[in-house]
């Protein structure tokens, strides 16, 4: 082979491929593993053959011919191997393949090969070879072990390049569908796929008819709850027939989106819908959303746990006021050195702020209200235990707002300080 850089690196399919291998050593005994493995039908040439060869031949895995050789093994032959420890002879098969035109790769001799074969790394999903030509052995290993160590990194690339199929709902299955706090850049990528292909949406009021309009248009959109509207019994025929839509409408064949604000599972009677479907026999998947905590604490730039500051971070609901007639947490059971982030509380902010001051969290502690959490007409408002009640009433907060409490919900540092005077209030 000459000399220089004219390799066209190619990856030759070996199925039904014709090999010859001269020599049946260590050497050959690499190729012929590798050419098996690759699915190629072995002929090998020997003077004495290997107690591993003949014993691959009586196993019927490939033709082992003994004695000297001859240039008539070469008949048909798709590729040829001089794998011999005879240097002389090995240059014989290979002019003699040549003649022939057939491609040959002969054992440490780069003059005698027409093909050379790559070091070569192989990945679950991809096969990366790597050569020098023959010149410089040790350099190729040292690039093939570098490609071994990066493994990991290399999958993390192989991901990112990889064509998604497109994501569509099964017909006759439920989504239970996590759509995030707000903003449709939130939505994960399942979630978007399940919503272009959906034939019914059912979802509350929180979700955001941006978020809605990503269904097709002709697909079914089914509202349930409004704002603040049942309690009590009222809560309990509405869930009712979300279950019994729901189940009919996945009977009828249809693609179902279960949509909700945040995550399913948090706050959201996820657990509860997935028990009836799974009890009634209907196919249900929970796709997970962000969380109005998470979605919220991002856009205050507060930290829910931060080494030193808060090491827990607990979701509890504060309730609406008439919704159950009573604040679900025991606040003293709190911890008092995490965050808590609290939903739907903001009609009691009042009552909120004195329990945790009786349950021990000093006045000082610094609180942050998110209004509207990555919405248009997001608001920020931050003060300490003592002042919420008087924030909340002066600064009308409505819902829906996460209200934070813990040592985590101060301002960066630069960024604009306590309430009254620095209000951050976002478009
Ligand atoms: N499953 C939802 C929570 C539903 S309960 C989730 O995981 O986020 C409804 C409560 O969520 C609201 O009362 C409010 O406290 C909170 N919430 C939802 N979206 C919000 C948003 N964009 N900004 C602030 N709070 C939000």
């Amino acid at each position: 082979m000459k000399e220089g850089n004219g390799y066209l690196p190619i990856f030759f399919d070996l199925r039904g491929a014709r090999a010859l291998v001269v020599g049946a050593g260590a050497v050959a005994a690499r190729k012929i593993d590798a050419l098996l493995a690759g699915g190629a039908s072995v002929t090998v040439a020997a003077r004495e053959l290997s107690p591993a060869v003949e014993r691959r031949a009586a196993r019927g895995e490939l033709r082992a011919v003994a004695g000297e050789y001859r240039a008539g093994l070469m008949e048909g032959m798709d590729l040829v191997f001089a794998a011999s420890s005879d240097r002389a002879l090995n240059g014989r098969v290979s002019r003699e393949a040549r003649r022939r035109r057939i491609p040959v790769n002969a054992a440490d001799s780069p003059a005698d090969c027409t093909f050379i074969l790559p070091a070569v790394v192989r990945g679950e999903e991809f096969t990366a070879a790597v050569s020098t030509g023959g010149r410089n052995p040790g350099a190729a290993r040292a690039l093939r072990e570098f490609l071994e160590a990066h493994r990991q990194e290399i999958a993390v690339r192989m991901e990112r390049g990889r064509r998604r199929p497109r994501i569509s709902g099964r017909k006759g299955k439920v989504y239970i569908v996590g759509a995030g706090p707000g903003d449709p850049d939130l939505l994960t990528v399942r979630a978007l796929g399940l919503l272009r292909s959906a034939d019914a949406v059912v979802h509350d009021y929180l979700v955001p008819p941006e978020i809605l309009s990503l269904a097709p248009r002709k697909a079914a959109t089914i509202c349930f709850a409004r704002r603040g509207r049942t309690s009590g019994h009222g809560a309990a025929l509405k869930q009712a027939a979300i279950h019994e839509t729901m189940a009919r409408l996945a009977r009828e064949g249809k693609s179902v989106v279960r949509l909700k604000s945040g995550d399913p599972l948090v706050f959201g009677r996820g657990g509860e819908e997935a028990e009836y479907l799974s009890r009634e026999g209907v196919p249900f998947e929970i796709v997970p959303g962000i969380t109005a905590a998470s979605g919220c604490a991002a856009a205050a730039n507060l930290p829910l746990t931060r080494r030193g500051i808060s090491s827990s971070v607990t979701l509890l609901a504060g309730h609406e006021a008439g919704e159950t007639g009573e604040g679900a947490a025991d606040w003293k059971r709190l911890p008092t050195d995490g965050t808590l982030s609290i939903y739907m509380g903001v009609g009691r902010v009042e009552e909120i702020a004195r329990e945790l001051l009786a349950a021990g969290f000093s006045a000082e502690t610094d609180f942050a209200i998110v209004e509207n959490g990555t919405r248009p007409g997001q608001r920020v408002l931050r003060g300490c235990l003592r002042d919420l009640p008087r924030v909340a009433a002066q600064s009308g907060i409505r819902s829906p707002a996460v209200l934070f409490v813990g040592r985590t919900a101060a301002p960066l540092p630069g960024a604009s300080a306590a309430w009254p005077d620095e209000t951050e209030v976002t478009a």
